[in-house]
């Protein structure tokens, strides 16, 4: 089935008030490129003065705290980033899961405390170079994906994110082949989990997306849409990636 393409971008720790001037171009090429849908995720401090910058576009936020409130110290929940102007968030970036220690269960629990609120959740997942070696991958990124996978999910509420930790940052990317393969086998394990639905659920990939290579990886087979991290940070890098996907 034909799904419409999401190209999210993902600040990282990166980008002050004078880098949201970025988001005003990224906003404007998003308006020219109706076919696909275009979402930045940015700092917590960002959210807010993002969200008044470009009216009318998609901010999210990198992580939220499965709980609504309540003594969690330097945790911010799914009502605080809504109410500062995000519409999703992502949750279980392989950097989170490496730095924070976040479980698969955390991931879930995070996952769903988004969908309680119906607000959408992109959902990492990927391996590592060392289980890739080992011939893991698909195994990995499967399990992953079962075990975070949140109760209740839909189509329209969740978005998947492969994202191979030993591509993020390193501009290594594997082969388009090696994409659809892993992708193929998300669809196939969403399939299992949530029947008819799962045609519906959009698989992005992440890890190194550029200019130079995002037509090559968004044409490949089941991938919806991009998760780009570097290249998000100006419109220069972002907006040929919004316009790959278009
Ligand atoms: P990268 O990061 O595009 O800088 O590799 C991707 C990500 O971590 O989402």
């Amino acid at each position: 089935m034909a799904r419409r393409k999401l190209v999210a971008g993902n600040w990282k720790m990166n980008g002050d008030l004078a880098a949201l001037a970025e988001l005003e171009g990224i906003a404007a090429a998003a308006v020219a490129a109706p076919g696909v849908d275009v979402a930045i995720a940015v700092p917590a401090t960002l959210i807010a003065p993002a969200a008044a910058r470009v009216p009318g576009f998609t901010i999210g936020a990198e992580d939220v705290h499965p709980a609504d409130k309540g003594a969690h110290t330097g945790c911010i929940s799914v009502p605080m980033i809504r109410e500062a102007g995000a519409s999703f968030s992502i949750v279980g970036h392989s950097e989170r899961r490496a730095d924070c220690g976040e479980t698969d269960a955390d991931v879930r629990a995070k996952a769903e405390a988004l969908l309680r609120h119906g607000m959408h959740a992109i959902l990492c997942v990927g391996e590592t170079l060392a289980e890739r070696d080992a011939g893991q991958a698909q195994a990995v990124v499967t399990g992953q994906l079962r075990a975070s996978f949140p109760d209740g999910a839909a189509s329209g509420w969740l978005s998947i994110a492969y994202e191979p930790v030993w591509a993020i940052g390193t501009g290594r990317t594997p082969t388009v082949e090696d994409v659809a393969a892993i992708h193929g086998a998300i669809r196939a394990t969403l399939v299992d989990l949530l029947g008819d639905d799962a045609q519906a659920m959009r698989v992005l990939y992440g890890g190194s997306v550029t200019a130079e290579n995002a037509a090559s990886l968004l044409g490949a087979g089941d991938v919806d849409g991009a998760l780009v991290g570097g290249a998000s940070l100006t419109a220069a890098k972002f907006v040929p990636i919004i316009d790959a996907g278009a």
